[in-house]
């Protein structure tokens, strides 16, 4: 059993000392790994009804990463089996003009979760301290403060009863390249690819930067960062099942009683 809580950021992060390609101490390869993620995913598939049963918590889980990084991968495999209806995939794109008109968070806060729910966002609100910082789509002063406001904002929802967990997926600059060039080899993948994709990897190093300040100011016990190692597909999905049967567990999730005596209840 691995220890999904060594990939949380609690101290000061430095992305260039983790090495996307690692395996931490599991012992075994691929196909261990994936029979014991598939193990998890079982697990997360009854957690998640039982979850959505005594419909009193709220699980919001943000994936984060470089493009090719696999947030898709992860929420078709590390989610694969669970029932659809209990959980809900945000992913947000270049804000729409309307979304442009209001504050940042103002297209974010409608699709935390309910009770019940898992959500999973396919990116979030942290864009707006990385892409926008590195492109300078608004002044500096602006998104530094953006820092303490996700802070607060996220506290706020914790402390209304969300729990929250998000994950930043780690990949080399050569891994990227592989994947990019693969969905250029195949057709079938070419509605992946987008020419904007080789003008965002020139800037690998300034979105590492905004990556690790991201890690370093964001983090806490409360919405804590986890760095998980990327460039195996299989690793990066063991330690993401892994932390969230971890978190579902901790949660002593129990099915309601009925507010109704059923025992003497016939089915005529
Ligand atoms: P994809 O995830 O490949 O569909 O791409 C979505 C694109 O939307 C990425 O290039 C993101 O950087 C971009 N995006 C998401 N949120 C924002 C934002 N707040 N401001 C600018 N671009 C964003
Ligand atoms: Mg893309």
């Amino acid at each position: 059993m691995m220890d999904g809580e060594r990939f949380r950021v609690a101290t000061t992060v430095s992305l260039a000392e983790v090495d996307p390609a690692g395996t931490a101490d599991f012992s075994g390869g691929k196909e261990k790994g994936r029979a014991a993620q598939a193990k998890l995913t079982k697990r997360l598939e009854a957690l998640q009804e039982l979850l959505f049963a005594s419909g009193t918590e709220r699980l919001l889980i943000v994936l984060q990463a470089m493009d090719t990084g696999g947030k898709d991968g992860v929420i078709r495999s590390v989610f694969d089996g669970v029932n659809p209806q209990g959980v809900k995939v945000a992913s947000f794109k270049r804000p729409t003009d309307l979304e442009l008109a209001h504050d940042y968070l103002w297209r974010v806060h409608p699709r935390v979760p309910a009770k019940g729910e898992i959500t999973i966002f396919n990116r979030s609100h942290y864009e707006d301290v990385l892409v926008v910082r590195v492109h300078n789509l608004v002044p500096t002063a602006r998104w530094e403060r953006r820092f303490h406001q996700i802070n607060e904002f996220e506290e706020m929802l914790v402390e209304e009863g969300t729990t929250i967990l998000k994950f930043f997926l780690h990949i080399s600059r050569d891994e990227q390249k592989a994947r990019l060039q693969a969905r250029l080899d195949d057709p079938s993948k070419h509605w992946k690819f987008s020419l904007g994709d080789l003008a965002e990897r020139e800037r690998w190093d300034d979105y590492q930067a905004a990556y690790e300040d991201v890690l370093n100011q964001t983090s806490s016990p409360h919405a804590p960062w986890y760095v998980v190692p990327s460039d195996r597909k299989w690793f990066r999905d063991l330690v993401i099942a892994t932390v969230l049967v971890e978190t579902l567990d901790k949660m002593g999730l129990e099915y309601p009683t009925h507010p109704d005596d059923l025992s003497g209840v016939v089915i005529s």
